[in-house]
């Protein structure tokens, strides 16, 4: 089921830098599956347009056996990391909230991030997957009907889009404390292993991240909304 579109287009970006992402999406729940808690913004969805889940879980298919939570190994923390650098650095202007690795136990495995413009999550709301309507916030706090794309000016856009602005953006993010550089137990450099992941993403265009969601829409890619409950916790 497709996400919400701004969840789409991260979901897309993510997965062309990253071919070993794998997402969860939908889930109609409050957040911990706890009642008393606000709607969880993997619960947003937009049922005329088929917008199932306004939130990404991320892990690496490696580190998920079938059936099984994913690991929270020094490795796949690092390939997080990576990943949430990748999203800060690129996505920030409709990120509505990321958590990962170093915020919370119930994070230290995924990566889970929403987008603006969100959906109302107040406990007592009735969101459309148990029959209400469908109220969204945008970042200004002004209020919607749809999950309309949210004006962004993406790194991306930058005239000199070439391997030149990753590179900087790299330096930016380890300046700003985004990402740290260590090296894993393998002894794999983190810093080359950013640096190739930002390379693939330099040749990222617009055209390219649409044929990509269409691709993803057709083939339905990712695991089954029951295999995303292990893991969603916001
Ligand atoms: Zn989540």
């Amino acid at each position: 089921m497709a996400a919400t579109p701004n969840c789409q287009l991260v979901e897309a970006a993510v997965l062309a830098a990253f071919p070993n992402a794998r997402f969860g999406r939908y889930n109609c729940r409050h957040i911990g599956s706890n009642a008393i808690k606000p709607w969880s913004q993997h619960a947003g969805s937009e049922p005329a347009r088929r917008y199932f889940g306004n939130a990404l879980d991320i892990w690496h298919v490696d580190h998920k056996p079938a059936g099984k939570p994913a690991d929270s190994s020094p490795a796949h923390q690092t390939w997080l990391r990576a990943v949430r650098a990748f999203i800060t650095l690129n996505y920030a202007p409709i990120v509505d909230q990321m958590l990962g690795p170093g915020d919370n136990a119930a994070h230290a495995n995924h990566l889970h991030m929403s987008t603006w413009p969100k959906m109302k999550s107040n406990w007592w709301y009735t969101p459309p997957c148990k029959g209400g309507e469908l109220v969204v916030i945008h970042e200004d706090g002004t209020t919607g009907t749809t999950f309309e794309e949210e004006e962004m000016i993406t790194r991306n856009d930058k005239a000199d889009d070439g391997l030149g602005v990753h590179d900087q953006n790299f330096q930016e993010a380890v300046d700003a404390g985004v990402m740290s550089s260590f090296t894993q137990p393998g002894g794999v450099a983190f810093n080359d292993e950013i640096a190739t992941f930002l390379a693939r993403a330099g040749v990222l265009n617009i055209a390219a991240l649409e044929a990509r969601i269409t691709a993803l829409e057709a083939s339905g890619n990712g695991l089954q909304d029951g295999d995303t409950v292990k893991l969603n916790k916001v």
